[in-house]
């Protein structure tokens, strides 16, 4: 299915997966962390849960892989994050697909911290064997040092026999050869470790940056955002700057899912992901629940922060999309947008409530909205 707005497509096609949304839900998600948390359900035994999770296997017709079937076994053991990202999938038993279990169980299951830690172990192990090389280099460089000297001490006896230079000119050969032959190995050896120090050191960014991403939209998740907003109460400390945060909703979202199906909608998530990227490049961009979005970014005054709400508003109001398959008018999409300016007072918290609030005020002033706060 291919969803186009007079010659701005939608670009469709690729599985993708849910991830919260209600206002409810993003409430709630926003005070979580990425990483797995559990609501034990009280009274049921692991027993239970392993047999509910079989038979979600057999519901959504996945396939009963160890990572299928953990997701299955953590959804139905209450791990939030796995619950919020399924819960509407699971609404329509094709919604869910493997690649979507696939994707919540490398971000979910495989506690990224343990794995983190795991690497960040074996890049100190790492260390440590380039340490001991360079130690050896330094011990044979030693002892080549002592074979010259002592041939020097018995150059420097007066008139030394030429037995004895000679002797000493085969020392110094011998030791020669073998320094070299040593600092081959050891070069080797130090190339070896620099490559999989290098590896390793890949290894981590890419899975520190996998914590950080919303696998549907590619940009920044939730962790992203409360990583982004600490960042800037840092900056905010160190030199003023005028930073505000956006926070975006679509508006009447549902109407999309409930009128053209769960994957029309995740697909507009994705639309409205990338013109957000492509219309706001120098800010950091997050996607913090179902249909809601935050933008960081530093602007010169009001005006500016007020141009950037609007000019994203009226880009989404007007352009219609169209479903390709049917040729259908999907409409315009319509944003609701709060957008609230770091304080020196704010925390972690303050500046997101007075952001949400600000966007609820949109809402409730008809949607289609933008309010923007003053400075203080
Ligand atoms: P409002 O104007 O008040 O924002 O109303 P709304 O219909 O947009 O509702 P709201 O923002 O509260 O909820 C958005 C809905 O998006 C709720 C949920 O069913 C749906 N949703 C959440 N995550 C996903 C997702 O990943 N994909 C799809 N297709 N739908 C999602
Ligand atoms: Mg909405």
């Amino acid at each position: 299915m291919h969803v186009a707005g007079l010659g701005r497509g939608l670009n469709l096609g690729e599985s993708t997966m849910a991830t919260p949304s209600s206002p409810g839900n993003a409430m709630k998600s926003r005070s979580s962390q990425t990483d797995m948390r559990v609501d034990p359900k009280p009274d049921v035994s692991p027993f239970e849960i392993a047999k509910q999770a079989l038979g979600h296997v057999g519901r959504f017709q996945t396939p009963p892989t160890p990572s299928v079937y953990e997701v299955w076994y953590r959804y139905v053991e209450g791990v939030d994050d796995i619950i919020a990202n399924l819960s509407h999938a699971v609404e329509d038993v094709n919604s869910v697909t493997v690649d979507m279990l696939d994707q919540l169980h490398k971000q979910y299951c495989v506690p990224s911290e343990t794995s983190n830690q795991m690497m960040a172990e074996e890049l100190i192990g790492e260390m440590s064997s380039l340490q001991a090389v360079v130690d050896d280099q330094i011990q044979a460089g030693q002892t080549f040092g002592d074979s010259i000297n002592e041939a020097c001490d018995s150059l420097n006896q007066d008139n030394p026999s030429l037995e004895i230079v000679a002797a000493c000119a085969k020392t110094m050969l011998v030791s020669n050869a073998a320094m070299q032959q040593q600092i081959k190995q050891l070069n080797q050896q130090l190339q070896a470790s620099q490559e999989k120090v290098q590896a390793l050191q890949h290894e981590l960014i890419d899975s520190q940056r996998a914590t950080m991403t919303d696998p549907l939209t590619g940009l920044g998740n939730r962790r992203h955002f409360e990583i982004g907003v600490r960042k800037s109460l840092v900056a905010n400390d160190r030199d003023q700057r005028n930073t505000f945060l956006f926070v975006i909703d679509v508006d009447h979202f549902k109407t999309i899912n409930d009128t053209y199906g769960h994957e029309c909608g995740d697909k507009v998530i994705k639309y409205v992901a990338s013109q957000i990227s492509r219309h706001c490049t120098q800010g950091s961009i997050s996607r913090i629940g179902g249909d809601e979005f935050a933008i960081i970014v530093d602007v010169a005054d009001h005006q500016e922060a007020s141009e950037i709400a609007t000019e994203l508003r009226k880009f989404f109001a007007s352009t219609p999309l169209k479903l390709n398959a049917s040729g259908d008018d999907l409409g315009t999409i319509k944003l609701s947008i709060g957008a609230a300016c770091l304080r020196e007072d704010d925390d972690e918290k303050s500046w997101f409530v007075r952001a949400d609030k600000l966007l609820y005020q949109a809402k409730d002033g008809g949607r289609n909205n933008a309010v923007v706060e003053h400075f203080r």
